[in-house]
């Protein structure tokens, strides 16, 4: 009998990708069977922000959260895993402001959000395109379309409108003027857990101020000079004996000639320029809270929702904070009440996104409850599994800080508002009941779904609705509920049971940088809501970075297009340049320029590795949890796995699978033990969500145990050479296949692509490998550790003998005297590395021509 390979394809093409996704498609592989007897498990995709084109990034996070689903679905459960995408907040407003050159404040309401749809549908279908190619599982594309939300659909958006209004029925909900994180720069209120810190250059400038009825004067540091005006304390710490005779007198402000208490107190900083200091409406979190403290209510702010001074600013209203300060300066230098003016560095908080400085002005804002429930939160926390155990602290060091309630109103335009009504007479705010919101009210334009004041009676026909709309936080903390089916979004005919079953949410994979944010406040609300965790298992992922430790930005030029990876023939035209990584900025970015492939006369614009490769190399880049450094260089040499992995099967698929004969030869038994070993570790890494143990695992086992050891040995014996019988030929066979298909399912979860392809082609044509159960290791794993390197010492041995005697690999060799241990495996031994003849027994010196390495002797 002639033997042929079966799978014919010389090479697993990236482009083969495509077809498995057709495939799966057509066979509707990852569709959610509502009646399925098998456990559920549901995963809290991140609904990512739709925003421009989608990064390099984004893909390796979706793609490792796409394995926990694989790995779910492969242990035998239900698997949900929802496509869904976020598309409320400021970006695409700041967008298409830009745009337009127009703030949206002097722009019609609904001709504005007409604009942000558009501009949000265009991203979405780059956003769904990416994550369909890097090969997510989710329901959405292969079968079930149902399973997909938007955060911006009227659907989910009344899902936040109903929770809400849970939350105010249930006196959750404040109103209140409070001292409030502003961003001038987005025109909006943002929470704590928003803002970021920055080191800034500044002035350290001393100012003098008079004592009332006093020759006497100080001396105050401040970086902030323009807040002056708004100076209602004067501090100095209890130990410092420069200020003592000062307490209880009042100092005036310089220019503005206000009194001012003078007080002893413990947040005073000695060490910090004079030791005496300005508390102010507001510079910052600690002036809120003396202020607080010091009983001063409703005191007066200097600083617009514009960044400029209000009429408290006497002469200099009008004028920004940073004219301001330099025309206060000027004037305090010229009456002599400046001292010095020093370069200082500056902690500096500032917007999340527009990284600009948050000023603390007064707002009329509503807040849902925090602080007072902190205690319970705790408690909550420590009901769920956290992936890695380590990454939990973040959670736990947030909640620590946490020192005020959360602001959830907003004064822009894209979000999802407030259903609130105001009534005409007695201006009391009318939220209706869960019940009464029979859609998705837009408030600032739709009548009110109550008929009557809730306080007064007054008809509610010409009430005001609200014109703010909620923080986005505030839609995306119930994503998890949306996952659950929350109120029938996905299954209408299967509502509450179906959460009532399935609630809390099994997981919430997510990335680090968003701890503070999505994952508390996912928290927070569900335990408001229910008095329960949100999820059983919670996953926090480093952050993908540059391959010199960068964060990734389009700005710098460091996060690149992953469809150049994964299907370049469809590289938009509109991609930003900064994405289409040139000759240049691969230089900057990865040491990939002496890669033929990608620089000089001979690249080839057509050439790239497939979302296997990249997915792969994101595994192998680190462990789970901490940060991934990506580079073009490690993608390459990854892609040989894949490579090799497909000459592997197809030189396995020279040779029929035969049934497992009655006695297996002993190199076939150490193979299938190694591999029990292999499988345990695996199963150990996947258990924990730690995809880089697998993938690390199967890497080194495949490459250097099984193709370069077992496959050698066993060759011969496979083609059935030199008269053996048949249980001897078949034991090779069965043992070579037994070994492929279980890694294949090993891998499946991180390379589904060419897994797939191997598994249809071989074994069961139009069967998905992704429908099958991981492997389990078939009786008590043995540790055959010492065979297996006794046997890769042994042939590392002959190879090298016959390479330093300048003999090619196929050269006989007439004798070789080997221990003991290898004994069971000479015969594959001899046909392997053409022996004429093997002894056993120690090493002999007296052997003409012998090579004697300590264990072996070797005569040519
Ligand atoms: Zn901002
Ligand atoms: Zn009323």
């Amino acid at each position: 009998m002639v033997l042929k390979p079966k799978i014919k394809k010389k090479r697993w093409k990236a482009s083969s990708e495509r077809d498995i996704i057709k495939f799966w498609a057509n066979n509707e592989s990852f569709k959610f069977i509502q009646d399925s007897k098998k456990p559920v498990y549901i995963i809290d995709t991140p609904p990512p922000y739709v925003s421009g084109r989608a990064h390099l990034g984004f893909a390796i996070h979706y793609a490792q959260i796409d394995m926990i689903a694989r790995y779910y679905r492969m242990l035998g459960h239900n698997v949900i895993f929802p496509a869904c995408v976020d598309r409320n907040g400021l970006p695409v407003e700041v967008k298409v402001e830009q745009k337009l050159n127009k703030s949206m404040h002097d722009m019609d309401r609904e001709e504005f959000l007409k604009i942000c749809k558009e501009e949000l549908d265009q991203a979405e279908e780059n956003t769904l395109q990416v994550m369909k190619w890097m090969g997510l599982s989710c329901n959405t594309f292969y079968g079930s379309p149902e399973i997909f939300y938007q955060t911006d659909s009227p659907i989910y958006r009344l899902n936040t409108q109903k929770t809400f209004s849970i939350a105010w029925y249930e006196d959750l909900i404040s109103r209140g003027v409070r001292p409030n994180n502003w961003c001038v720069e987005c025109g909006t209120t943002i929470a704590d857990a928003e803002i970021e810190y920055r080191n800034d250059e500044s002035f350290l400038h001393e100012i003098v101020f008079d004592i009332e009825d006093s020759e006497d004067s100080i001396t105050i540091s401040t970086t902030r000079p323009e807040l002056i005006p708004t100076c209602e304390l004067i501090i100095f710490h209890h130990s410092d004996k420069r200020y003592a005779h000062l307490e209880g007198k009042n100092a005036i402000t310089p220019l503005f000639n206000k009194k001012v208490p003078i007080q002893k107190h413990r947040e005073a900083d000695p060490e910090y320029g004079t030791g005496i200091m300005m508390i102010c409406a507001y510079g910052d979190k600690s002036d809120v809270k003396i202020i607080r403290e010091a009983g001063i209510i409703n005191p007066k702010t200097v600083i617009t929702a514009e960044g400029k001074l209000n009429e408290v600013g006497g002469k200099y209203e009008g004028l920004s904070a940073k004219e301001a300060q330099k025309a206060i300066i000027k004037d305090l230098e010229e009456k002599k009440y400046l001292v010095s003016s020093t370069d200082t560095k500056r902690r500096v908080p500032i917007c999340w996104r527009s990284k600009t400085q948050i000023e603390i002005i007064t707002m009329d804002e509503f807040y849902l409850k925090q602080v007072d429930v902190l205690p319970e939160i705790r408690e909550i926390v420590k009901q769920m599994e956290f992936y890695p155990k380590t990454n939990k602290i973040i959670l736990d060091n947030w909640i620590d800080a946490i020192s005020t309630d959360w602001a959830i109103s907003r004064r822009r335009f894209y979000g999802t508002s407030i259903p609130i009504w105001y009534c005409s007479k007695c201006n009391t705010a009318n939220v209706p009941k869960v019940e009464e919101l029979d859609k998705y009210y837009e408030a600032w334009k739709d009548k009110s779904p109550i008929d009557n004041c809730q306080k007064c009676g007054n008809s509610l026909k010409d009430a005001t609705g609200e014109e703010r709309t909620f923080d986005t936080w505030f839609d995306s903390s119930i994503s998890e509920l949306a996952a659950c089916n929350y109120e029938g979004i996905f299954f209408p005919e299967n509502k509450s049971e179906f959460f009532n079953e399935n609630f809390p949410c099994s997981i919430r994979p997510q990335a680090k940088d968003i701890v503070r944010t999505w994952l508390f406040y996912t928290i927070l609300r569900s335990y408001h809501l229910f008095n329960e965790p949100a999820f059983k298992q919670v996953w926090i992922a480093g952050l993908i970075r540059d391959p010199y430790g960068g964060k990734m930005s389009k700005s710098v030029g460091n996060s690149v297009d992953p469809l150049l990876f994964i299907q370049p023939a469809v590289l938009p035209k509109d991609t930003p340049a900064t994405m289409i990584p040139d000759r240049n900025s691969w230089k900057t970015i990865t040491k990939m320029e002496k890669s033929p492939k990608f620089s000089g006369k001979n690249a080839n614009p057509n050439f790239y590795y497939g979302a296997d490769s990249v997915r792969l190399t994101s595994c192998l880049q680190g462990s789970h949890g901490s940060d991934i450094r990506f580079s073009l260089s490690k993608l390459d040499g990854n892609s040989r796995f894949i490579t090799k992995l497909w000459n592997i099967a197809r030189f396995i698929s020279i040779f029929p699978f035969e049934e497992s004969p009655e006695q297996l030869e002993p190199t076939d038994e150490w193979i299938l033990r190694s591999l029990d070993g292999l499988i345990n570790r695996c199963l150990e890494g996947y258990s924990n969500l730690d995809f880089s143990i697998p993938a690390e695992n199967l890497y080194n086992w495949v490459w250097n145990v099984f193709a370069a050891h077992y496959i050698e040995l066993v060759k011969s014996r496979a083609y059935g050479e030199n008269g053996l019988d048949e249980s001897e030929i078949n034991s090779a066979r069965y043992c070579l296949h037994t070994s492929l298909i279980i890694i294949l399912k090993l891998l499946a979860p991180i390379t589904p692509f060419i897994t797939e392809g191997i598994f249809q082609s071989l074994y069961e044509p139009k069967h998905s490998i992704h429908l099958e159960l991981l492997p389990k290791t078939t009786k008590e794993v043995l540790d055959n550790t010492r065979i297996t390197n006794e046997l890769l010492q042994f042939n590392s041995f002959i190879w090298k003998a016959k390479k330093d005697n300048k003999k090619s690999l196929k050269e006989p060799i007439s004798l070789v005297i080997i221990p003991e241990i290898l004994s069971p495996y000479s015969n594959d031994l001899k046909a392997m590395h053409n022996i004429e003849k093997v002894t056993i027994g120690t090493p002999d010196k007296n052997i003409e021509d012998e090579m004697d390495r300590g264990e072996y002797t070797i005569k040519f």
